[in-house]
């Protein structure tokens, strides 16, 4: 795992200023999944080439100095749970205050490696507050300007010299690519902005970029994700919708490199033939899928609308029965939260792997209830299964006639073996091979 840096200290200190200051422009941000993490910011950063995650974990309101106080506590309880190194941040301008020295106090006796910070020191005038703050009896005070960049650089240094020994950076396989499809105003890039968080993307434009595609790797659960072309996605308004033709191509493009593809319809215009083909590509490539209805806000609904709507697109993405479905408003937020928590059971089930046995029993049972039908007048016999890959499952199944066995024979194996062991949102692949 990547060693997780959080940054810790009252309101207006200067932590989001840090935290920017630190992932610096074209690192974008990263996870503020609304619900789910509300008052957190994560955001992962590569510093000579040592990964590692920032949490900011600011973004409270201060009600009052009581609540402020508990606040503040429980954040800095919880970094100090999740992270390996923490930035306890002070605000030079202001002072030591005694929220201060009772956080402190509490950092001194955690295990882990803490950087005592008073910001807001941007030039040698300032540095002569920083005497009150020796106060704290902490040997290594460290001052910066989060504002200005200085002293920050030093800071990472530092920083870099006592993080943990980190893991080797995890294979490439070990993420898990995702890839929004949709025509255009269907609503990707509010959703995108919406599972990235909004603001911050808005305060590190990609804007001006030549290179046609950026991916934005981002930390849900612990688990690495990476964002397919997620400039693609945002970059518009430049072009004028009747101009910018969707680019079917840019899609197919995007899900060659993917794991799973979230395709995106439009609640009030239906599924469109584009829709279909894109969907049909998805499945051949042998994607993982989640279709996500958006606007749904805009339905006039009663009780009967979504099972209704439900039915309908089940009709329409017959290939894609294995597909989790999820109604969502990026404007309004309305289960966007649920988006990554499906995209993290289908990545899952993607890869799942299922031992011989099982796959076994199932043949077995499904055999018993109800045989292959006799080709060319013999008898049509399954020997066995086992599992031959992942990303898709793959399921090879030895017969003593491969080509006897028939299509509507396969779909019932399909279905059996979905039944024992789901594989949802994942297409499962059955290959059948001839054993004498
Ligand atoms: P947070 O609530 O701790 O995340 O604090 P912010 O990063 O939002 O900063 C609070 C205020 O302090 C903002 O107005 C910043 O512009 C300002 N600020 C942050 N860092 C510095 C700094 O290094 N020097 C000065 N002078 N102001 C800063
Ligand atoms: P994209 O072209 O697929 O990236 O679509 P956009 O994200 O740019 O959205 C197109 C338009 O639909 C914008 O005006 C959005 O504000 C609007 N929109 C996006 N999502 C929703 C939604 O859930 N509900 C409503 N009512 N409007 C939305």
């Amino acid at each position: 795992m990547i060693p997780v840096v959080a940054i810790v200290g009252r309101p207006n200190v200067g932590k989001s200023t840090l935290f920017n200051r630190i992932l610096g422009q074209r690192k974008a941000i990263v996870e503020d999944l609304p619900g789910v993490t509300r008052d957190r910011h994560y955001a992962e950063v590569n510093r000579y080439g040592t990964p590692f995650t920032l949490i900011d974990t600011g973004g409270f309101e201060p009600i009052s100095q009581e609540r402020m106080l508990i606040q503040m506590r429980e954040q800095s309880q919880l970094a100090v749970e999740e992270a390996d190194l923490i930035m306890f941040v002070m605000d030079g301008k202001e002072g030591l205050t005694p929220s201060d020295e009772e956080v402190a106090k509490m950092l001194r006796k955690v295990e882990k490696p803490v950087l005592y910070v008073v910001n807001k020191i941007d030039g040698a005038k300032q540095e002569a507050s920083l005497g009150e703050f020796y106060a704290l009896g902490i040997e290594e005070l460290w001052s910066a300007s989060a504002e200005h960049g200085r002293g920050v650089s030093e800071l990472m240094d530092r920083v870099l010299e006592l993080l943990p020994p980190c893991a080797p950076r995890e294979e490439d396989s070990e993420e898990t690519r995702l890839a929004v499809i949709g025509r255009p105003n269907v609503g990707k890039s509010s959703l995108v902005n919406r599972l990235l968080g909004f603001e911050r993307v808005v305060a590190n434009p990609v804007a001006g970029t030549t290179r046609d595609s950026i991916d934005t790797p981002f930390i849900y659960n612990r688990r690495r994700y990476v964002l397919i072309d997620t400039a693609g996605i945002r970059r518009k308004g430049k072009v004028s919708l009747a101009l910018e033709k969707y680019s079917v191509v840019h899609a197919l493009k995007a899900m060659d490199r993917a794991h799973v593809v979230l395709v995106v319809i439009d609640a009030q215009e239906g599924i469109t033939d584009q829709d279909l083909t894109v969907a049909g590509y998805a499945f051949e490539k042998g994607r993982a899928v989640v279709l996500v209805v958006n606007k749904w806000d805009l339905v006039e609904k009663d009780n009967a609308t979504m099972g209704r709507y439900l039915e309908k697109l089940r009709i329409s993405f017959k290939f894609l029965s294995f597909a989790p479905v999820l109604f969502v408003s990026a404007q309004s937020g309305q289960r966007v939260g649920k988006i990554m928590a499906t995209v993290e059971k289908v990545a899952a089930e993607f890869d799942k792997q299922i031992q011989t046995s099982a796959l076994n029993r199932v043949l077995e049972e499904a055999e018993k209830t109800h045989p292959p039908a006799v080709f060319q007048g013999k008898r049509v016999k399954l020997f066995y299964a086992t599992q031959t890959g992942v990303r898709p499952p793959t399921i090879t199944i030895f017969v003593n006639k491969a080509e006897g066995v028939h299509f509507s024979y396969q779909r019932y194996l399909q279905n059996k073996f979905r039944e024992a062991f789901d594989f949802e949102g994942s297409p499962l692949r059955l290959i059948f091979k001839d054993r004498e």
